[in-house]
């Protein structure tokens, strides 16, 4: 299995799924989410309104419409509130969710924006380290999985995947390729 950190718009990749950092009504937003809403066009919202919301931590998966991707995973992010209310359990499950989802729907690629770093305000490099290790975890169960693309919409979030990944000896920089947008 591969990761990759891309920089770029996460709703222009051809891979089997993205994920969404969705609010808990799935009726689309602001950030990532009002993305993949307008990319994917308003058959996305149609299948997300009987989906009846989701919870945080959890995660649900539609189709990808006019998306160039075959699915999208929307899952709620935590909004971080100083880290004392299982921001940190919450994000992970976020991962852990997306990832069964992508194991029971045969996905192979899957493309990740940094969940909870926008408007929810989680910091960035506890993110991705969150991030990583979810990941990993979810290499070692799903032999399905080739490709993990963290998408980084700015460069405070590619720095902290950089250092993440590199701490982690998981690639080095020879590994890494860019979208400039
Ligand atoms: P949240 O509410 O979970 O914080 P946001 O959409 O506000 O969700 O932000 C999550 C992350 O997605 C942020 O790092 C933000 O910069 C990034 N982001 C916003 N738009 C896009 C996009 N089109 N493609 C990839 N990442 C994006």
């Amino acid at each position: 299995m591969k990761i990759e950190l891309l920089s770029g718009d996460i709703t222009g990749l051809s891979v089997d799924a993205i994920v969404n950092a969705a609010n808990p009504s799935l009726l689309g937003g602001g950030g990532v989410d009002g993305a993949i809403h307008r990319a994917a066009g308003p058959q996305l919202l149609q299948e997300c309104i009987p989906l009846h919301g989701c919870k945080t931590g959890q995660a649900k998966i539609t189709k990808g419409y006019r998306l160039p991707c075959s699915f999208v995973i929307h899952t709620v992010g935590p909004i971080w509130q100083g880290g004392d209310y299982d921001e940190a359990t919450l994000l992970a499950a976020c991962y852990r969710h997306s990832f069964a989802l992508a194991q029971e729907h045969g996905i192979a690629t899957i493309a990740f924006p940094a969940i909870s770093t926008g408007i929810y305000g989680f910091p960035k490099e506890a993110a991705a380290q969150i991030a990583v290790s979810e990941t990993r975890k979810a290499a070692k169960i799903n032999g399905n999985l080739t490709q993990v693309i963290f998408t980084c919409f700015n460069d405070e979030s590619r720095l902290a995947y950089e250092k993440r990944l590199t701490v982690d000896g998981i690639i080095n920089r020879s590994h890494f390729f860019q979208i400039f947008f």
